[in-house]
């Protein structure tokens, strides 16, 4: 699948330095240390049905700065991003709304490249859709049958394929869930705790047979299509191979899916699935997380159509620290105006403080679980500071684009 126009990367004087994440996995920053110096990540994306809101701008813009920071730091980036453009709520939705699932897909995923480039939001150099992956999907689940823990259960009718997770060596050391959480948890977000035949309540499908009415593919497995996770499991493994440096997403994200994604990565390669797991906060509205269900998302595209500068909308994200739950208020946008239409006018000057101290203090910032704020806060003070270097303007402007991502 096409990605969307990258934004141009300058390249700042110096690099080396590592990148520090916190890892939810085990609860503390870990460094990233890529083979090869090459950084490989991988982020959840859409399920291209509803546009993008602030939750997920927040969530692209905080793994935005993770590539900004990886490239500073002297790697080789490759970024992977999934596309679920086929799986339950999309078909619901089409269904509701009597649109076909293929063009809703279609049209959500190219208002989500329009959002994501007015961001400034760098492509992935993968991206890829859940249907285009199908083969991909198929091929390691016929892997994963030859460890024998992938079964079909007894339904005459439908006779869907499973996982076992609990065969998977680390199962449940992300999320750290006990049975009956995990369990609760798994029916709320897409699981089937329910379905009869399961060897486990937790077990999660990988292949759903062709039901009347719903796309469907051939394959080794018979007719059907693939389960969320190993979407993302296969997407992974065949764009950036096994014990990949990140994996990230939301923070509802931690369970099941990267529980589930991780099971089955394991179990396939006998390695880590990623060496690191990192999440990024909830953003809400009105005291409630900003989702489709409750109706309450804040779209970007109907900020940027009422004239709002994507710049400030971002600006506004990087504002709270990627890892935070928080609310997002009309002020939020003022706010943010304000320290852009500040900032601008600080590099307008003839003259400047020195700028090697403040990119030294962004690169700080960001290399220390990408502390936005941080960097917002050295940025605001080197605007606010008399200064008679001719040259710095030109420099703060240059290392705010390379790793803020913010065009001044
Ligand atoms: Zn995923």
């Amino acid at each position: 699948m096409r990605a969307w126009t990258a934004p141009d990367l300058p390249t700042l004087d110096g690099s080396g330095g590592r990148l520090r994440v916190h890892d939810t996995a085990l609860d503390e920053l870990v460094d990233v240390e890529p083979d090869n110096n090459e950084a490989r990540f991988y982020v959840c994306g859409i399920t291209p049905y509803d546009a993008t809101h602030l939750g997920h701008a927040n969530t692209y813009v905080a793994y935005d700065l993770m590539y900004r920071a990886l490239a500073d730091c002297g790697h080789r980036v490759v970024y992977t991003q999934n596309v679920t453009d086929v799986d339950d709520p999309l078909l619901e939705r089409a269904e509701q709304t009597g649109v076909d699932w293929e063009e809703l897909a279609e049209d959500q995923v190219s208002l989500f490249r329009d959002d994501m480039t007015a961001l400034r939001v760098l492509p992935p150099q993968h991206y890829v859709g859940a249907v285009e992956a199908i083969p991909s999907v198929v091929e390691l689940i016929e892997s994963l049958r030859l460890t024998g823990a992938i079964y079909q259960v007894d339904d005459p009718d439908y006779p869907d394929w499973y996982f076992e997770v609990r065969r998977a060596p680390g199962f449940g050391r992300l999320a750290k869930l006990s049975d009956s959480e995990a369990l609760a948890i798994f029916g709320e977000r897409g699981g089937d705790p329910e379905r009869r035949g399961k060897k486990d309540p937790l077990d999660c499908l990988v292949w759903r047979m062709a039901r009347p009415g719903e796309p469907s593919w051939e394959s080794r497995l018979g007719r059907g299509r693939p389960g969320w996770h190993i979407e993302c499991t296969a997407i992974a493994l065949q764009h950036l191979g096994a014990a990949f440096d990140v994996q990230g997403g939301g923070s509802d994200l931690v369970f099941p899916h990267h529980e589930m994604c991780a099971a089955e990565g394991a179990m396939a390669t006998r390695q880590p699935f990623a060496k690191a797991y990192v999440h990024s906060g909830m953003v809400g509205l009105h005291g409630e997380k900003m989702s489709k269900s409750r109706g309450n998302l804040v779209l970007v595209s109907r900020l940027r159509a009422s004239g709002a500068d994507p710049m400030a909308i971002r600006l506004g994200l990087l504002a709270r620290h990627y890892r935070t739950d928080w609310e997002w208020t009309a002020d939020s946008l003022r706010e943010a105006q304000r320290r852009l239409d500040r900032w601008r006018d600080a590099v307008a000057r003839p003259s400047a403080p020195p700028a090697e101290p403040l990119v030294a203090a962004l690169r700080t910032a960001l290399r220390t679980d990408l502390d936005a704020p941080a960097a917002l806060s050295a940025m605001d003070a080197w605007a606010d500071a008399p200064g008679n270097d001719p040259d710095a303007a030109a420099s703060a402007a240059q290392a705010i684009d390379a790793l803020l991502g913010v065009r001044l």
